[in-house]
């Protein structure tokens, strides 16, 4: 899960990182007298939408008078802001954060990150500050300094200072600068979070160690432990489709191909995917169901699948082990019967049950494309969506 960087900047400032003053405002009125509030005359407006990249997308502003505030905060919300990590469509301003503008003299780069190879924290630091790690990464790899932290100890003050040291830092900032690492991989580790940065993370005229922009992304299966932070959720700034299957307590993810997938379990589901590229499709989505599945939970998801118009057939892998076949066969008729279902369906059973699901299927009489294999199914999917059988005439009745 993502939180806005107004939400992180107040999470890591409990931990000590220094940030700006600033404050949030739902409409450009309050915009405007949140920057009268803050006092000082110089001001950034900062669309808050979970992505990065605003700055170039026109969602942070300097401003010079409440009234440029108000004027910038009228360009923003309501509108969608596309940078290039939100995709074409877009995400909805319908936050501003107005902040103190910060004299600049340095701008680095910050991140801590859940680095798998060596399944520990790893701090990623740059003191090219301000492009994205990947540009970074791209076209300075030389300045990007890595350090992972071992979990037993946490992060150690020499290795803090390491850091300080390899970004050139003034020596009278080392101490500010280890205060700020610490803090930050103290909120990562508190709120189980998979990803803190900030960036830029700048040293500011007055030689003070300043967070400009910071994101915190958390583990959604730790959410449990930290109903603070599941509270900061944003609905408006998720895939409509993911937010759907959440709360119905389905595990989905929206792609941009058109074979819907439903199937159970993570592992089947991903098989499932690289099936279906392997015989020329692209999935629409990835959708684990998991076990014990209802047929009302199998309805369900059929609903969520084809709510995704770029749906153009669907295959339904199951195999069965706490599953039953005959369950999962029951809501499949049970959604094809209820839904307006005009794309070929084709259903890949097996395991608990398989013979009793198959006869479901067969009594139905309803168009659904049988396979044996999950390859077959994938086949039989594609070739279902390419050859557009979406009459049923050619479809293989069971
Ligand atoms: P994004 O990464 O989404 O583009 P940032 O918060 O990093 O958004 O803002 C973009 C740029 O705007 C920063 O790199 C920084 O140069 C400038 N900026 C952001 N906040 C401030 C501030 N409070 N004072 C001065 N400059 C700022
Ligand atoms: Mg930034």
């Amino acid at each position: 899960m993502d939180i806005h960087e107004y939400q992180a900047k107040e999470i890591l400032a409990n931990f000590g990182v220094d940030v700006p003053s600033g404050a949030l405002a739902y409409s450009p009125e309050q915009a405007a007298y949140r920057a009268r509030e803050l006092g000082g005359d110089k001001w950034i407006v900062k669309a808050q939408v979970h992505a990065g990249g605003r700055g170039k997308a026109g969602g942070v502003k300097l401003c010079g008078t409440e009234h440029e505030v108000h004027e910038a905060c009228e360009n923003m919300f309501g509108r969608k802001l596309v940078t290039h990590q939100t995709g074409p469509e877009g995400k909805g301003i319908y936050r501003v954060y107005v902040e103190a503008a910060v004299p600049i003299d340095r701008e680095i780069y910050l991140g801590f990150v859940l680095d798998r190879s060596s399944q520990r924290v790893m701090i990623v630091a740059s003191s090219e500050g301000g492009m994205e790690i990947e540009e970074i990464s791209a076209q300075r790899p030389d300045s990007i300094v890595r350090s992972t932290v071992e979990p037993a100890v946490g992060l150690q003050e020499f290795q803090a200072r390491e850091i300080a040291f390899k970004l050139g830092l003034d020596p009278a900032l080392t101490q500010h600068m280890v205060r700020t690492l610490k803090a930050c991989y103290r909120a990562f580790r508190e709120f189980d979070a998979t990803m803190v940065e900030i960036n830029p993370l700048v040293v500011t005229g007055d030689n003070r160690i300043l967070a400009l922009d910071a994101k915190m992304s958390f583990d959604d299966n730790a959410l449990f432990r930290h109903p603070q932070i599941a509270e900061l959720r944003d609905k408006s700034q998720e895939d409509p489709r993911e937010s759907r299957a959440a709360d119905r307590g389905l595990s989905y993810v929206g792609l941009d191909g058109n074979i819907g997938c439903i199937v159970n379990g993570a592992g089947l589901a991903m098989a499932t995917m690289d099936t279906i590229k392997l015989a020329g499709g692209e999935p629409a989505n990835f959708l684990d169901i998991g076990g014990g599945a209802s047929p009302e939970r199998v309805a369900k998801a059929f609903r969520l699948v084809l709510s995704d118009s770029n749906v153009q057939a669907i295959l339904v892998n199951i195999f069965a082990g706490i599953n039953r076949c005959d369950w999962v066969a029951e809501g499949v008729v049970q959604a094809l019967r209820e839904l307006q279902v005009d794309v070929p369906v084709v259903v890949r059973l097996a395991g608990t049950n398989v013979e009793e699901g198959q006869k479901i299927l067969a009594k139905s009489g309803l168009p659904i494309i049988r396979a044996t294999t999950l390859m077959e199914a994938a086949e039989r999917a594609v070739g279902a969506w390419r050859q557009d059988l979406t009459q049923g005439t050619k479809m293989r009745a069971v």
